[in-house]
This record gives C-alpha cells, sequence and structure tokens, in this order.
C-alpha cells in the first residue's frame, strides 16, 4: 500500500486511513463484533491508521482490534472548549485506547477563527499536552474553508482533517474552489493534511474513481480516511487505491447492499433537509424522522444539512 508522509513533519502512513465512524455505535450499521473484525482485517491488509473520535463511542472496540497493532496509528478527536475538558478527553482516549501516548488528537469541527478562539483553552491545554510528549501531534478536523485557513495559522499545529471531494458536498462556508485555496495555503505552510468525505458521504458513491481521483490530484493533501464496514468494502478500496481492476462481483457486493438513510442522532431540527427532500419523505418530529417507503434515497437531503447528519448507508 501507498505510504505517504503526513506534512513536512508528520510521520509516515498509509495513503488510506481507517474511517472508523462507520463501524461506530453512532452509525449503527454493524454490531461491534463485526466492526472489530473488518478494522482487523484492514489492519492485516496494510491500512496503519484509524481515524476517531471521543463522540464515535468506539474507543474499546479500537483497542480490541489494534492491540496486536502497537504502531497503528490513531487519531481521535473532541469538542472539548476548556482546558479541563481537554484534559478529561485525553485521559479518556489513553486509558479506554490502552496507549500510554496519544499519536493525534484533534479539535473536531473548528469551523472559522472564531470557533478556534472560543476553543483556546482546549488548544492551549493540548500545546502542554504534546509538550509532555502525552500525545505526538495535534490539528482541527473542520467542514469549513474558513477552518482550514484558521488551523493553518493556529501556532502548534500539525495536521488538518477538512471535507473534501469533487462536487464540494457538505463544505459549509463556501465553495469547492475556496477550499482547495485554503489547503494550499495550509500547504504551503507544511501542516499534513488528510481528507474526509471523499465519497461525499455515499453522495459520489456511484464514480469511486473520479472521486479517489480528485483527492489525490490535490496539491497538498496526502491522505484520505475511507469509512469501512465489511471486508468487501475493505477489497473494493484497496484495490480502487491500488489502480486495480475490481471484480464485478466485488463491484456488485458493494454496490448492492441494502440501503437506507441514516439520520444522526445530532439532528438540531432546523428543517432544512425537508425543504431539500423531492419526495416529501421527511418530517421533523423535534429532529428529522424519514419515511423509509417515500425515500428514493436520492440524497439530496444530504447536501444541505449544515451538521453532515443525513447519509445513504
Ligand atoms: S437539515 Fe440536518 S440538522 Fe436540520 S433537521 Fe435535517 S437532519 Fe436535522
Ligand atoms: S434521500 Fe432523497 S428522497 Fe430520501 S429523504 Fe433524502 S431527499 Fe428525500
Amino acid at each position: 500500500m501507498r505510504q505517504v508522509k503526513l506534512g513536512l513533519w508528520g510521520p509516515e502512513v498509509s495513503e488510506v486511513c481507517f474511517g472508523s465512524l462507520a463501524i461506530s455505535p453512532l452509525q449503527g450499521r454493524v454490531t461491534e463484533e463485526e466492526g472489530t473484525s473488518v478494522l482487523k482485517y484492514a489492519l492485516e491488509q496494510g491500512v496503519n491508521w484509524i481515524d476517531t473520535a471521543e463522540i464515535y463511542d468506539n474507543y474499546a472496540q479500537i483497542a480490541a482490534a489494534s492491540k496486536d497493532y502497537p504502531n497503528v496509528r490513531i487519531i481521535s478527536k473532541s469538542y472539548s472548549v476548556t482546558a479541563s475538558e481537554m484534559r478529561h478527553s485525553l485521559e479518556k482516549a489513553r486509558t479506554a485506547l490502552q496507549r500510554e501516548t496519544l499519536d493525534f488528537f484533534l479539535l473536531h469541527e473548528q469551523e472559522s477563527a472564531l470557533t478556534l478562539k472560543g476553543h483556546a483553552e482546549a488548544w492551549e491545554e493540548l500545546l502542554r499536552a504534546k509538550e509532555k510528549g502525552i500525545v505526538r501531534w495535534i490539528g482541527i478536523s473542520t467542514h469549513a474553508a474558513a477552518g482550514v485557513r484558521a488551523g493553518a495559522l493556529q501556532p502548534g499545529l500539525d495536521v488538518i482533517h477538512p471535507i473534501l471531494n469533487y462536487q464540494g458536498l457538505g463544505i459549509i462556508d463556501g465553495n469547492l474552489n475556496a477550499m482547495l485555496e485554503a489547503i494550499a495555503f495550509a500547504a504551503e505552510l507544511g501542516i499534513g493534511i488528510y481528507a474526509m468525505k471523499v465519497f461525499g458521504g455515499g453522495h459520489l458513491s456511484h464514480d469511486p474513481e473520479k472521486a479517489v481521483a480528485f483527492v489525490r490530484s490535490v496539491q497538498g493533501v496526502q491522505a484520505m480516511a475511507l469509512g469501512m464496514s465489511s471486508r468487501e468494502e475493505v477489497d473494493y478500496n484497496l484495490l480502487l487505491l491500488a489502480g486495480q481492476e475490481i471484480p464485478s462481483e466485488l463491484r456488485e457486493k458493494v454496490k448492492h447492499r441494502k440501503r437506507k438513510l441514516y439520520i444522526a442522532d445530532w439532528c438540531q431540527g432546523c428543517g432544512l433537509c425537508l425543504e431539500a427532500c423531492p419526495q416529501g419523505a421527511l418530517h421533523l418530529e423535534k429532529v428529522a424522522v424519514v419515511d423509509p417507503e417515500a425515500c428514493v434515497l436520492c440524497g439530496y437531503c444530504g447536501r444541505v444539512c449544515p451538521h453532515f447528519c443525513l447519509k445513504i448507508v
């Protein structure tokens, strides 16, 4: 598997990072045991880093899958605002992941300089943790071009995990060009960048070659996190990235799994998705609810959700 260097001073990692949201209870696609087995399988195939987050609630699963792989790196993140919240997040990760030293820890979903300012105490605590050797590399994840720009200027930041796909789906503060410019700016500074939502949360899965080729074509982006919840998806993605032919049977298996619209439990009930649904398949009961009979899985609703709650899974 292709190895890449994450930014100027980051570690060498596989081009693919295992996106563990797909096996977490948050998505509920697979049982904990199934998810652990899929993750183990990906590690056996050479994927050597895992993306998670405190909110995914799957540290135990990751610890179980990676216990025989001490060199596999783990990235986690939290929404901590204060120093004490960050200390708590770091301790929780160290204990539950059974790692004395954390490889990476990020501030989750930092959308602008203002958001980062609001998390300044937590960032200071991350810097202290880095100095003490509790965590090796620190950074942010973001769905916003302004988040990438602000992160790039954050003192001590090593890595950014931005949303990036060829249609610009999910970018909350502008278009794809704004994101590409922000990424170029961060890359100039030597920051490590690994993309998320390469397949637009499932909306671009019909042309995976194009989705991957696009991210690879963006200078300064070294790697990508891909969510995988079955061995077939692992095989499929690894063949895809290796530029090898995907057997039609495997392609069919991955493509024809029974799918549904997943609504994350952090839905804010803003109602934007209702307006975007051409089928009238969504209604509000404080949060968005889908009528699976009426839903044609077109994915239009997912494009408008500011919180990225909607996904075809
Ligand atoms: S757009 Fe997103 S946050 Fe708003 S109601 Fe729909 S699912 Fe919930
Ligand atoms: S996937 Fe399409 S049909 Fe289904 S709820 Fe979303 S917009 Fe409506």
